[in-house]
Order: structure tokens, then C-alpha cells, then sequence
């Protein structure tokens, strides 16, 4: 059971928390935990922070979780354990701020203390329910790759690790709370697994164990047929494939980290997406059922780099595509989209590795123009997406009549995703069109039920 930043920012979310494991004991729960919402982004400004605003920015920190310490726990000998713990990770947190080159090392041990401080206040809230709960910093467990600030774990190492680890607690009936967001390379220097990591840290965590759910409780009431804090009248969608919703993650729906899902497939495990705020709603369900096909959500990004590369080199050549791919591999930067044309190719990427080299290479034999901002990108997924006649001509009709104009299309031969680069200030205009028309009022997806007034 995973909770995000936000069901664990309040008295009343961690009451909640609290509430949900007393009713699920019985079925063992293994709990997750990402840093109190805000405390990530806080931990990430200091290292560009001066010296005076530094104490200032701990400060902040500190008030943070001693405010929800304060509402959490009555007995002051506990607030004092808790406090005094925080105080002994924000002193190892002013050191590495303080140091005068932060290597992505640095920033990935520095912003683990986020999770390492939620880990521990969440185990001991429990003790103070009479829960038995025992804090487990992932670093000893989530053994992964060197690929600081977006590792990837090792599944031999990690399970090993993590059934020696959590088998006996469990057993004796302990819960386990273990920060997520974080591992260690096999010599012990902390990583963490890229933004939002606490999602896959607990399907990990899932597939070593071989859990019988994977449950993210986060603050909506599942997975909705776009992000309902931007698309008022998206829809809670019931059940949805492990494709589809590994598609709607990797193209920018929030909701999950998009590693989350390969995990838990590989072991069949059921994901539930549910609200820690609104316990009585079933939430999403994501597993390998079939759950029907056509357009079942919208995802956006709202800014990606795009790339076009023109060389009349590529007419009638071979191996030209092989030859710019093989650019991108070596520099580590990993490609989202792709559109091809006899003299000329565009890409879209969401993370520049070490961009600057491969455009100076690239550059060797084309014309290269780089947008680092401007635009985003727009997807509608669903399983054989294409099926329904007209998608496209409706597409392009709106984006006609609202001047939305459409800068690259890519559409997959999965028939799962089609993908339309526009300019970013468009990208919510596009999204909510693209809703409205197809999904909205009394066009949803047969088994999507309608969100709350
Ligand atoms: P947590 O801190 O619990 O991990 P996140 O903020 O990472 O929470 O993810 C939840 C947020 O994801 C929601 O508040 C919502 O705004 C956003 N989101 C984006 N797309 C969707 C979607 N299709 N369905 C539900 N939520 C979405
Ligand atoms: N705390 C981390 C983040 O904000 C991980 C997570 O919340 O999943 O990115
Ligand atoms: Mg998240």
C-alpha cells in the first residue's frame, strides 16, 4: 500500500492512513510512503539556496513535519522521538546542501531524507494507534543501477533483499513502512527512481513479494479519463488494462510513475488506484482483463524538446535513421516520438541527457532545429484506438475550427496511442476539445461512471 506526498501532509489523511491498515491487518499490509507533500521540492532548492536563506529553507522544513507532529501526537515523549529524528537527517541535509559541487549523487541522497523523515513519523504514528510498525529506509533493501536521480532496480538482488527483510516482520505481524522513491547501488550510495518514484518503489516491492495487490492511495478517486484537476468533467474509469494505463503514465498522466506497471505485470499483479481522502470509492483497477476497446483517456505533457533533423543525404540512403538513433543511444537520451519523411525526422524527448553533444554530432551531416520549449504534447489512448471511424478527421475538424495548430503526429503500430505535438499553449485547450468531444458528458467509455458533483 502506497501513499503519496498528500495522504501523508495532514492529520486528517494520516487518520485516514491510519484507518485503512487497521481494516486491511488482516491481510498483511506492507506499507510505502513518499516525503510529506512539498518536502521534495523543498529538499531539491537548497543546494541553490545562500547561506542565510539556507537556515531559512531547513527551517521551513523542519516546521513542516513538526506542525503535523504536533497534530499527530498527543504524548510528548513521542513528539520528541519523532522531532529529534527529523533534527538528525535535516543536519546531514544542511551538510550536503552546503557542499560546493552537488553531483546528481548528492542531490539523490540529499532528497531521500524526504522519504527517510515520512518513513519514520508514519511508523511511529502507527505505534501510537497500538499498530506494531517498523521503519524500513529502502536504501538496505531496493538494490539498483548507478543511474542517479533515475535508477532502475535489479530484480535479483532486490528480492533476495527484501523477502529477508520484510518475510520476518511480516510474519510477526509488524508492518512495515519503508520509504519510497529511494534504493542504493550495490556499494551503498543512495539513488532514487525519478519523480513520482514512490509509485514503483511499492510495485516493486509487490513483484519481490508476490503480493496480491499493489494498492496507490493517492488524492483522487482512481484514474480518470484525463486529469480531473485540469478536465472539470473527466470521468473515474473503473477498470483499465496494464497497456493502457502504462501508455496514459508514460505520456504524462501524474497519477502513476510510468515504471509502475512492468513489475506488477510480470507477476499478474492487480494495481488499485484509490483515494486516501475518499475511502468509500472503489478507485481504478488496473490488471490484465480486457476492459474494451476505443478512446479510454486522454494524457499530456505540457512541455517536451522537440527536434527536427533535415538532411537530403537521407533520400534513397541506408542506414541514416541507424545512424541518428544511434546518436541518441550513445548520449543516454531516450526518444519519445518519432515522425520520418524522405529528407527529414522529428523526435520529441522528455529528459535532454546529454543533448548538446548529439545535436554538435548530429549537425555533422544535417540541419538540426532544437525546441527546448514551445511545445507538448497531447495523447488519446486506448486498446485499437482507431477502431472508431472518424477519430482522426474529428481530431483534425476541431483543432481546424479552434485554431489549434497540430506541429507532428505520431500513432503507433500498438494501435494504442496517438500522439499530437502542439503548441504548449494550447495543450489544455487541445486536451479539453479532444475531451469533450469524445469522452465528456454522454460520450464516456462504457464503463466509466461519471465524477462526483
Ligand atoms: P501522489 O502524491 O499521491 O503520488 P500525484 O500528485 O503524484 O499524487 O498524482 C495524483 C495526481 O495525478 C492527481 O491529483 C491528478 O491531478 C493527477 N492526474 C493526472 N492525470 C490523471 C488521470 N488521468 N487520472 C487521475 N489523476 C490524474
Ligand atoms: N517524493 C518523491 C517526489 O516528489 C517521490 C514520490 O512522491 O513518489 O517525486
Ligand atoms: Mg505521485
Amino acid at each position: 500500500m502506497k501513499f503519496g506526498g498528500t495522504s501523508v501532509a495532514s492529520h486528517d489523511a494520516v487518520m485516514s492512513l491510519v484507518g485503512i491498515v487497521k481494516r486491511l491487518r488482516e491481510k498483511r499490509p506492507v506499507l510505502v510512503v513518499s516525503a510529506v507533500s512539498g518536502v521534495t521540492e523543498a529538499l531539491l532548492a537548497l543546494p541553490r539556496a545562500t547561506e542565510k536563506e539556507l537556515g531559512k529553507q531547513i527551517a521551513a522544513i523542519r516546521k513542516t513535519h513538526l506542525k503535523l507532529v504536533q497534530e499527530l501526537f498527543k504524548d510528548k515523549r513521542a513528539r520528541a522521538e519523532v522531532m529529534d529524528y527529523v533534527d538528525e537527517q535535516l543536519k546531514k541535509v544542511r551538510t550536503l546542501s552546503r557542499k560546493e559541487n552537488v553531483f546528481p549523487k548528492d542531490k539523490d541522497e540529499l532528497v531521500s531524507y524526504g522519504e527517510v523523515m515520512s518513513s519514520f513519523m508514519i511508523s511511529r504514528v502507527l505505534r501510537s494507534h497500538k499498530i506494531a510498525a517498523e521503519q524500513i529506509v529502502a536504501t538496505h533493501m531496493i538494490v539498483t543501477d548507478d543511474a542517479f536521480t533515475q535508477a532502475e532496480f535489479l530484480p535479483n538482488e532486490t528480492r533476495k533483499k527484501t523477502r529477508d527483510i520484510l518475510y520476518p516482520l511480516i510474519e510477526q505481524k509488524v508492518v512495515p513502512v519503508i520509504t519510497g522513491f529511494i534504493g542504493a547501488t550495490e556499494d551503498g550510495r543512495v539513488t532514487t527512481l525519478g519523480r513520482g518514484g514512490s509509485d514503483y518503489s511499492a510495485s516493486i516491492i509487490g513483484h519481490c513479494l508476490d503480493s496480491d495487490e499493489v494498492q496507490i492511495w493517492t488524492d483522487v478517486d482512481g484514474v480518470f479519463t484525463a486529469d480531473p484537476r485540469v478536465v472539470k468533467n473527466a470521468v473515474l474509469i473503473p477498470e483499465i488494462s496494464y497497456k493502457e494505463a502504462s501508455e496514459m503514465a508514460s505520456f504524462g498522466a501524474k497519477v502513476l510513475h510510468p515504471r509502475t506497471i512492468k513489475p506488477a505485470i510480470e507477476k499478474k499483479i492487480p494495481i488499485r488506484v484509490v483515494n486516501t481522502f475518499n475511502t468509500e470509492c472503489p478507485g481504478t483497477l488496473i490488471s490484465s482483463h480486457h476492459t474494451g476497446v476505443g478512446l479510454k483517456a486522454i494524457a499530456f505533457k505540457r512541455n517536451v524538446i522537440l527536434i527536427n533533423i533535415y538532411s537530403n543525404a537521407m533520400l534513397f540512403s541506408r542506414g541514416f535513421l541507424a545512424r541518428v538513433f544511434g546518436i541518441f543511444a550513445q548520449q543516454h537520451i531516450s526518444i519519445d516520438l518519432v515522425s520520418v519523411s524522405e529528407v527529414s525526422i522529428s523526435v520529441t524527448l522528455d529528459n535532454s541527457g546529454q543533448l548538446d553533444s548529439a545535436i554538435e554530432q548530429l549537425k555533422e551531416f544535417s540541419t538540426v532545429s532544437v525546441y527546448r520549449d514551445g511545445f507538448g504534447v497531447v495523447s488519446l489512448i486506448g486498446e485499437k484506438i482507431l477502431s472508431r471511424p472518424g477519430l482522426m478527421s474529428d481530431v483534425f475538424s476541431l483543432f481546424q475550427k479552434n485554431r489549434v495548430h497540430l506541429q507532428m503526429i505520431s500513432m503507433g503500430a500498438s494501435d494504442i496511442n496517438v500522439s499530437l505535438v502542439i503548441p504548449s499553449p494550447d495543450i489544455v485547450l487541445a486536451v479539453t476539445l479532444i475531451h469533450n468531444h469524445f469522452l465528456g458528458a454522454d460520450n464516456a467509455p462504457e464503463n466509466a461512471t461519471r465524477l462526483k458533483e
